[in-house]
């Protein structure tokens, strides 16, 4: 029997979510490894939502586990999830746009009280996302779909996350942004960072991952890595337009 070196950082176990009476998830099983990059994948209403509420406590599940490190974050707030080492950028950007660039990131660092590294964390992201430093004193409402975007995951990475959930990042985002989103999510995970990146966008999103699951009505459909999700032709028939 081969043993793993080291426990996954994050492992749901016949996650389950219900809405009241409509099932989200039906019970899914998913790893993520320290400085994977793991894409979850579906179409709408699939549960891809459903799963990163549910890690990050936004929603209770209704049986099953969510292990971090091997511990169960079941009794835990979102406050701790997060003090954890779990980011959330959630869909729809959620940016403050009566608030600056520079005041919606240091927003992302509401729990941290090292003001030194805040500061340089601050400009990392500006180096990550320049058009965000040119912008830093504009309202975040005044920003492009694209920017708002970019402005939700630097807020995130704010936190110093080690997993950062990302949901839907290209959502009505033109190809071009598209490309330039991927590659800096794509970088982000050369520099050691683990994600979960949840995408209506295969193509995309399997360009960069490492492994993907792909979810169909709150149960997982095929799961490997991407690599072999790339030639897999049921995958291409559901997905990928091909
Ligand atoms: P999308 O791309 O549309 O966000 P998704 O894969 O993220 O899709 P979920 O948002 O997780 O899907 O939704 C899973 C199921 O749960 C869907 O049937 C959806 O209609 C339902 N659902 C989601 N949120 C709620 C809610 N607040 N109340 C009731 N049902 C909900």
């Amino acid at each position: 029997m081969t043993v793993p070196l080291t426990a996954p950082l994050l492992r749901l176990e016949g996650l389950a979510v219900r809405y009241g009476s409509v099932q989200a998830l039906a019970g899914i099983d998913l790893e993520v490894r320290q400085g994977e990059l793991v894409a979850l994948l579906g179409s709408n209403g699939a549960g891809k939502t459903a799963s990163l509420r549910a890690i990050s406590r936004l929603v209770n599940a209704s049986s099953g586990r969510i292990l971090w490190r091997g511990a169960d974050l079941a009794p835990l707030s979102t406050e701790r999830t997060v003090k954890l080492g779990i980011g959330h950028c959630p869909e729809g950007r959620r940016v403050l746009a009566r608030q600056s660039v520079a005041a919606n990131l240091k927003l992302g660092a509401w729990l941290r009280r090292d003001r030194a590294a805040i500061t340089a964390d601050l400009e990392r992201c500006y180096g990550l996302f320049p058009r965000l430093a040119e912008r830093r004193q504009q309202l975040a409402g005044s920003l492009s779909g694209g920017e708002q975007q970019m402005l939700a995951i630097a807020r995130a990475l704010m936190g110093r996350p080690t997993l950062l959930l990302l949901d839907e990042p290209s959502l009505g985002l033109a190809p071009k942004l598209v490309a330039e989103l991927m590659a800096t999510l794509a970088r982000l995970h050369r520099d050691g960072l683990t994600l979960l990146l949840v995408e209506q966008n295969a193509t995309a999103a399997l360009a960069i991952a490492d492994r993907a699951v792909v979810l169909e009505t709150g149960r997982v459909r095929l799961a490997g890595s991407a690599a072999e999700l790339r030639q897999d032709p049921e995958l291409q028939a559901l997905y990928l337009g091909e």
